[in-house]
Parts: structure tokens; sequence; C-alpha cells
């Protein structure tokens, strides 16, 4: 089953049964993998359902529903603000690979431009292999960037943190024993040049709480990840038990 070659589908692709393929779609099948009508392959909704399909022309038939348990057993969401450069990629790539389930690139005082809508598209087509790479059932939702505040209030998570590489914080490796799913856990993680003052108040009067991530200083790049193995490893070790 490892084997064979997975897309990703919208669900309203889906009409009894049957997946009518788009254009672009039928180009990756048939021209860049080099699939046949008559191969199968597996066919993911991005948000949880797996299916054996096989290929016919511009569709492809559902075979049977492919059971997944690569899916962390809680929602992470990744609140990052943006990094210089094309650094963001790679976060988004890791941290897919690892298993967050949505990431929002962060706007905060301190990060200087906003990005491109290209760059947008960009992220959200990396994720998608990340997610096919790692087998995963779920393609996580990369958000518009956001300014820090707007996140900070329109999160349902219900757990919070905000990673700070300064000042004596409980580290997150032992907060997260407080976590129980099912829910969401949400982690901010600033820029360069760290979240300010006024975002680190307003970010605790709603509801996180501040963790540490070890006594060295992490570059914006390096802590996303760094936060979500801590995560993912124990959530999944506390499942095992
Ligand atoms: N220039 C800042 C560091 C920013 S590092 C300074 O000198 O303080 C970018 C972000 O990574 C930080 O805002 C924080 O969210 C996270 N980070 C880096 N190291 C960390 C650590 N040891 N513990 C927790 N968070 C850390």
């Amino acid at each position: 089953m490892a084997q064979l070659q997975r897309i990703a589908i919208a669900h309203s692709q889906i009409h009894n049964g049957q997946i009518t393929l788009t254009s672009p779609q039928q180009h990756y099948l048939y021209r860049v993998l080099r699939l046949q009508s008559g191969d199968r392959l597996i066919v993911m909704d991005g948000m949880g359902k797996w299916w054996l399909a096989q290929l016919a022309s511009e569709t492809a038939q559902i075979i049977e529903s492919v059971s997944v348990e690569t899916e962390l057993p809680i929602a992470i969401t990744l609140m990052a603000a943006l990094p210089k450069g094309n650094s963001f990629d790679e976060v988004v790539r890791c941290s897919t690979e690892l298993g967050v389930t949505c990431i929002a690139p962060v706007l905060s005082d301190r990060t200087l431009l906003k990005p491109s809508p290209q760059k947008l598209q960009r992220w959200r087509r990396i994720a998608q292999e990340a997610a096919e790479q790692s087998e995963r059932a779920c393609i996580p939702t990369i958000l518009e960037p956001v300014a820090f505040q707007k996140i900070v209030l329109e999160t349902t998570a219900n757990y919070r943190y905000l990673c700070e590489g300064r000042g004596n914080y409980p580290h997150l490796t032992n907060i997260i024993a407080e976590v129980s799913p099912p829910g969401e856990i949400a982690i901010a993680i600033g820029p360069e040049g760290g979240w300010t003052e006024a975002e680190i108040a307003f970010a605790i009067a709603n509801g996180f709480k501040s963790v540490s991530l070890g006594k060295r200083i992490l570059r914006a790049f390096t802590a996303p990840i760094v936060a979500v193995s801590v995560v993912a490893t124990l959530l999944e070790s506390i499942a095992e038990k």
C-alpha cells in the first residue's frame, strides 16, 4: 500500500464513488507520475479520509476506503511569525511532516514584510506535497497571513502556548502533560526579533501560557520545528501507554 502514489482531491470531486479528475491532476498523474488508465492509487480528501481508487482516463473509480493511523490524537495549530527570506517554506514542510493540522503565518510587530499571494499558494503546495510524502491522512490548512492579535482572538484552541526564549518559563515538555485529547493546541512562535512586550501581554490576557524550549535561543526557523517535535512526540508516547 505504501508504494502506491497518493493524490489529494477536493471532496466535491467525488460523485457516486467516482472521482472527476481536474486537468492539473490528470497532468500530474499521467505525465508526471507516468500512471496509466487501470493503475491504482490512493486518493486523500485532506480531511482524514483515504481511498484506494483505479484510474479510468479522466476519472478514478473508488475501490475501497483505506484506514490511516498517521494523524496525531489532538489537532495542533502552529502560529509562526514570518521569518525573513524563504525559510517559512521549510517551516511548512517540516511541521507538516511532524503532524500539524493548521499553520497560521503570523504578521507580528517585528515582522517586516507582508508576503505576496504567490507565497501562500506555494506554502499550500508544499504542505500538500509534504502530507503526501509523510503518508498523512490530512493536509494541514495554511491560513492567509494574519496579524498576531487577530489570530489570538480567533483561535478556538483549548490549550495555548507562547514560546518565549528569554525568561524563566516552564519547558513545553513539562507543561504538555496537562493536555488530553480531543481538542486543539495552539503554539505561537515569534519572529527573528522576538515578540514585543505588548504582544506577550496580549497573548497572556487571552489564555496563552509562556513556555520555554530550552536555555538556548533558537532561530525563528528552528523554534517551530522543536516545539512541534516535542508536542508530537509526547502526544504519541502518551497514546502508546
Ligand atoms: N531575537 C530574539 C529571539 C527570537 S527567536 C531574542 O534575542 O530574544 C524567535 C522565536 O523563537 C522567539 O520569539 C520564540 O518564540 C522562539 N524561541 C527561540 N528560542 C526559544 C527558547 N529557547 N524557548 C522558547 N522559545 C524560543
